[in-house]
């Protein structure tokens, strides 16, 4: 790691990992190799996002700043920019300006985040203000002692780190919602392991203190326990108490929340093309797509070309959360937006470019992009993790654990502090109870980490979740099982298992000689199916043991080598090194599939 400074540098929220390179004057290798060491394993030709490049980026010494424009060549040929907006680039350091910070409000159920979003709008939005009611449109900004705030309106860790696997992230701080009366609970933990996880800073607000049962103290103390050590205790973090029911403490708990944004110097800059992301969207009867667009850098404005995920467009109206009718919106501002042809996703990047056709351009590509983006970035596997370390000192292994009860929980913990080396620790970014769930596989993709589930399962959901983003899961019901598995893959011990897959059957009809060594099963395919890449047993009526086991060497439907033959039609098969068929012999076709499981 190099100590200089080298400055300050904007970063696009996508780039491909050359363009990186040129722009932080290095090489690619150098830009791969830093990208590894955070466990993401890009080629030269990738994207990454923001995020992860501006990890690299400070690690060679840069400080880099969100842009959706950069001064590297490659990039704005690639994206169609205009002078215009690379001259903008070059200014955006300059132009930086402190924004609104933005709020996600988690915490346990029936903790009170519903109400203490509502209260906050109640107190907030004074009823002389033109349209002084808020519309609900996914977030909402009130302003204290003359300085906003913008609040998401969908509270609860799901959401957010959903958001953030897809690579968007809006928050800056996360108000932990503790109700004073019940404590800590299991979804207290998971929100304050999923803000640790994407690095927000949180608050705590202490919530129902005006029940006869709260308990502050011993929620402070539980807080403590779990490594949330608030201020009055020696820590740094904040800690306020609220009644969200009375209205309580809101005051002091929006000046925190002021007070934790100075110190976190949220800036954007407004005098620059907008970027931001949908944070809510829907089909209106009467207005069609409608889109709420959280603005994190620039300024959206009426008639922008925009790109939206696949989608190109230009902005037909804009509506702040009054419902009010504007011309352009500032960072940190939500606003809803009509003209969009379709409904897009919640997370999709919103993007202002020069013309209508720089926007189809860029839709397009998104689209393309979309397609061939089968498998996503960075995720780690337990059976390539020791190649992973090879090849780029990853320096730990992040593992969601999800468990059927605490005891065995807290077993597994104490374990996998104790495996690995001097140089590749097991990292445990989240616990819990209950079975594997969609908003885990969010937090393991969005974190770079594996599941392990033991004695639990995974959801419908979470599964189809995993497969698509990448993400590893294992299941275990032996404790030391899993242990050693670990360590097997953090030493590069670790033997990948096979499960067999069947994959069809075919009865041997007629025998041909081709060659000396060479004889071809004229075949049907009694069920399933056989292909060119099969492995390949012999079931023989009458014999003991294996009378072949091999692989498939050709495959021909008349003259013509085929990948694949289907049920009831006729082929011709050769086998590896074997001519001893039968008339009457069953060729079993198979695969070998690799299992994620350790157990
Ligand atoms: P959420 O599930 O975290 O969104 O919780 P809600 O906002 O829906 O609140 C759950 C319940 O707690 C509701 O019945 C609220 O009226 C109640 N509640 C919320 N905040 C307070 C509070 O400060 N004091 C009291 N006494 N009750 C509250």
């Amino acid at each position: 790691m190099k100590e200089k400074v080298t400055g300050p540098v904007s970063i696009p929220p996508q780039i491909v990992v050359k363009d990186l390179a040129e722009l932080l004057h290095t090489t690619p290798n150098e830009i791969i190799r830093g990208l590894i060491k955070h466990s993401i394993f890009a080629n030269i030709n990738q994207i990454v996002e923001y995020e992860k490049a501006a990890l690299v980026a400070e690690e060679l010494g840069f400080e880099p700043s969100l842009s959706t424009i950069t001064t590297a060549p490659a990039v704005q040929s690639d994206r169609g920019l205009s002078a215009n907006e690379a001259m903008m680039a070059t200014r955006n350091d300059d132009d930086m300006v402190v924004i609104p910070p933005v709020v996600t409000i988690m915490g346990h159920v029936d903790h009170g985040k519903t109400s203490l979003l509502d209260m906050i709008r109640k107190t907030k939005v004074a009823a002389g203000e033109a349209g002084g009611i808020t519309q609900y449109i996914g977030a909402y900004q009130v302003e204290v002692n003359g300085k906003k705030i913008t609040f998401l309106d969908t509270p609860g860790h799901e959401a957010f780190t959903a958001m953030r696997a897809r690579g968007a992230q809006v928050t800056h701080i996360a108000v932990i919602v503790v109700a004073a009366d019940d404590g800590v609970m299991p979804q207290t933990r998971e929100a304050i392991d999923h803000a640790r996880a994407a690095k927000v800073p949180i608050i705590i607000a202490l919530n129902k203190i005006d029940k006869a049962n709260a308990n502050p103290d011993l929620v402070k103390q539980q807080l403590a326990e779990i490594g949330v050590v608030i201020e009055e205790y020696g820590g740094d973090v904040v800690c306020v108490p609220v009644s969200a029911r009375r209205g309580t403490g809101i005051d002091d708990l929006l000046e925190m929340i002021l007070l934790v944004a100075e110190v976190q110097d949220i800036k954007a800059n407004p005098n620059r093309p907008a970027t931001g992301v949908i944070i809510e969207a829907k089909l209106e009867k009467n207005t069609g797509p409608t889109a709420t667009v959280l603005i994190q850098q620039g300024t959206l404005k009426m008639g922008d070309n925009i790109v939206v995920g696949p989608m190109s467009a230009k902005v037909r109206a804009m509506f702040n959360d009054r419902g009010k009718r504007i011309q352009k919106a500032a960072p940190s501002t939500p606003v809803s937006i009509l003209g969009l042809p379709e409904v897009p996703n919640a997370g999709d990047r919103l993007e202002v470019v020069a013309s209508e056709r720089a926007a189809k351009i860029q839709a397009t590509k998104v689209a393309e992009q979309r397609r061939s983006d089968s498998m996503p970035l960075g995720q780690v596997s337990l059976d390539t993790l020791y190649m992973q370390m090879q090849e780029g000192k990853v320096k730990e292994l992040a593992v969601v654990l999800k468990c059927d009860v605490q005891g065995t929980a807290e077993a597994i913990k104490n374990a996998l502090t104790k495996v690995g080396e001097e140089n590749i620790k097991v990292r445990l970014i989240h616990e819990g109870i209950g079975n594997i769930n969609e908003t885990d596989v969010h937090l393991a993709s969005a974190s770079g980490a594996i599941i392990i589930g033991f004695n639990v399962k995974a959801d419908g959901a979470a599964l189809r979740l995993a497969q698509k983003e990448g993400v590893d899961i294992r299941y275990y019901d032996v404790i030391y099982k899993l242990i050693d598995d670990i360590q097997a893959a953090l030493t590069g011990m670790l033997e990948p298992t096979y499960r067999e897959v069947i994959e069809g059957h075919a009865e041997v009809m007629q025998i041909f000689k081709a060659g000396k060594n060479t004889v071809i099963a004229g075949c049907r395919i009694t069920d399933g199916k056989i292909t060119r890449s099969s492995q390949a047993r012999i079931l023989r009526r009458n014999a003991t043991g294996i009378v072949y086991d091999g692989k498939i060497a050709s495959l021909r439907r008349g003259k013509d080598d085929v990948r694949e033959v289907a049920t009831g039609y006729e082929c011709g098969i050769v086998l590896d090194d074997f001519t001893d068929f039968e008339i009457g012999d069953i060729i079993e076709a198979y695969a070998k599939e690799r299992v994620k499981t350790g157990a």
